[in-house]
């Protein structure tokens, strides 16, 4: 549950203020620190992250069975954390956790299970001097509609400004986000005149004195990793073999897995079949439009019961302005070096794709030593995975491709739900415009 804040206890005594969060992800989980002047609060981009801390070890839908892990995984970060604030803020210091699609498919398998490891965690967090606020499950649309927040507050998007090279006001008009993780993926802007086909993706904010009306979606099952299980599934489904020659992976690579594995997720075990074996081999042929080809079959463009749809049924009005992807987005799209203005055109990306991934796994694993081998081997599959979602799923062009800007961080903090998240939980992002962020004529 979620208590107020005894903010203003020590207002008098020190205006620095901190806030924690922890982004508890399907594959990890990452601890963030906030710092800002508490007389500020209320300004547009002031609020900055000072740490990043990733904890080692999985995401925390895989301690189910190992709960009582979890104080040892959470103990790093949080120690960190109480050298990095000074100890007079701690007791003032709110502590928030937002488990996102990862864990909404534990708790669509099994809800104990997803509330025994919250559980687990809360207990852990509540064990440090900081104020805890809770650990919960963020919806889809909140982790969309966070996103966006925290990318529009650090690009200082809600608030009127003059640059300091003109006096020329710069562009209001907000960034659509983009967040691609490991389970889901998540697209949000402002679309231009919006008719609202379907109310569950839209959502109104009153933000520093101005309304929007904002277009969210949340693909569950359509993070990179829960769209790999799926394309295997479909492969192993379609081949009945025990081996996989898999154009997304480089020629000479295999892996073994377990047929239950692929299956395990909501996102496969509508697909499951009876197979004669408990095991098959994945051996690479490193093909990018072979590779293309199998991943345009995960998304379902038959049918579209709005005026226009992304996939899968689902309403996607046009895009609209700028966008700043992030995440895996980024991780994917700047180890291709494909995140360059420079690189626009689609062929320019096939060319690019095409060459890496028919490089040899022997080859690719050489050139890049210090690279973890698991991200290694899939960034094929990955960037034709991203391709194939921001073209064909969301339909950008080759001109709107320019529109997309690859960010991993703004102004020194991550892209991603958690400032946007702790902006609303402490009521930093006033409705009304406070009179401090006024220009001197409105
Ligand atoms: P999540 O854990 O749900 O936030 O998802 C993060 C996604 O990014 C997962 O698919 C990770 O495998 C992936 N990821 C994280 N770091 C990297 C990296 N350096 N290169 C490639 N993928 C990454």
């Amino acid at each position: 549950m979620l208590r107020p804040l005894p903010f203003l206890r020590h207002s008098l005594w020190s205006s620095i203020m901190y806030g924690i969060v922890l982004d508890a992800g399907s594959s990890h989980t990452n601890l963030y620190i906030y710092k800002w002047a508490a007389e500020k609060e209320n300004d547009t981009g002031v609020v900055r992250q000072i740490e990043e801390c990733k904890v080692k070890g999985p995401g925390i839908s895989k301690y189910v069975q190992k709960p009582n892990e979890l104080d040892m995984y959470l103990t790093e970060c949080m120690e960190k954390s109480k050298e990095v604030i000074p100890s007079s803020q701690h007791q003032d210091t709110p502590v928030y956790l937002g488990a996102t699609a990862g864990m909404r498919l534990l708790r669509m398998e099994n809800e104990q299970s997803a509330e025994r490891v919250l559980a687990a965690v809360s207990r852990s967090l509540s064990n440090y001097p900081f104020d805890f606020q809770g650990a919960r499950i963020i919806t889809g649309q909140e982790e969309g509609a966070y996103g966006w927040i925290t990318i529009n507050y650090l690009l200082g998007k809600f608030t009127q400004k003059l640059s300091w090279l003109s006096f020329i006001p710069q562009s209001q008009e907000t960034f659509g986000a983009l967040d691609l993780g490991g389970a889901s993926t998540q697209i949000t802007f402002v679309p231009l005149n919006y008719t609202v086909e379907s109310p569950e993706n839209s959502l109104q904010f009153r933000l520093y004195g101005k309304d929007y009306t904002v277009y969210t979606h949340s693909f569950l099952c359509y993070g990179k990793d829960q769209a790999l299980w799926q394309k295997l599934a479909k492969d192993i489904q379609v081949s009945s073999s025990r081996t996989i020659r898999d154009p997304c992976f480089h020629s000479g690579y295999e892996k073994t897995m377990n047929v239950s594995e692929v299956y395990k997720s909501p996102c496969t075990n509508r697909l499951q079949k009876t197979l004669p074996f408990d095991q098959f081999q994945i051996q690479g042929t490193g093909d990018y439009q072979k590779c293309q080809q199998s991943i345009l079959e995960l998304f379902n463009t038959s049918y579209c019961p709005y005026s226009s749809c992304a996939f899968n049924g689902i309403f996607l009005p046009p895009l609209q302005g700028n966008f700043g992807a992030f995440s895996a987005f980024y991780f994917v799209m700047d180890f291709l070096n494909l995140t360059s203005e420079k690189v626009s055109s689609e062929e320019q990306m096939i060319e690019i794709m095409g060459n890496f991934c028919s490089k040899s796994w022997e080859e690719v694993k050489t050139s890049f030593p210090e690279i973890k081998e698991k991200y290694l081997s899939e960034y094929c599959f990955s960037g034709a995975y991203i391709l194939s979602l921001l073209l064909q799923g969301y339909h950008f062009t080759n001109d709107s491709w320019e529109q997309i800007h690859f960010m991993g961080k703004v102004e020194g903090s991550n892209a991603g739900w958690t400032l946007g998240y702790m902006l609303n939980l402490t009521n930093m992002i006033p409705a009304e415009q406070p009179p401090s962020a006024r220009l001197p004529h409105s």
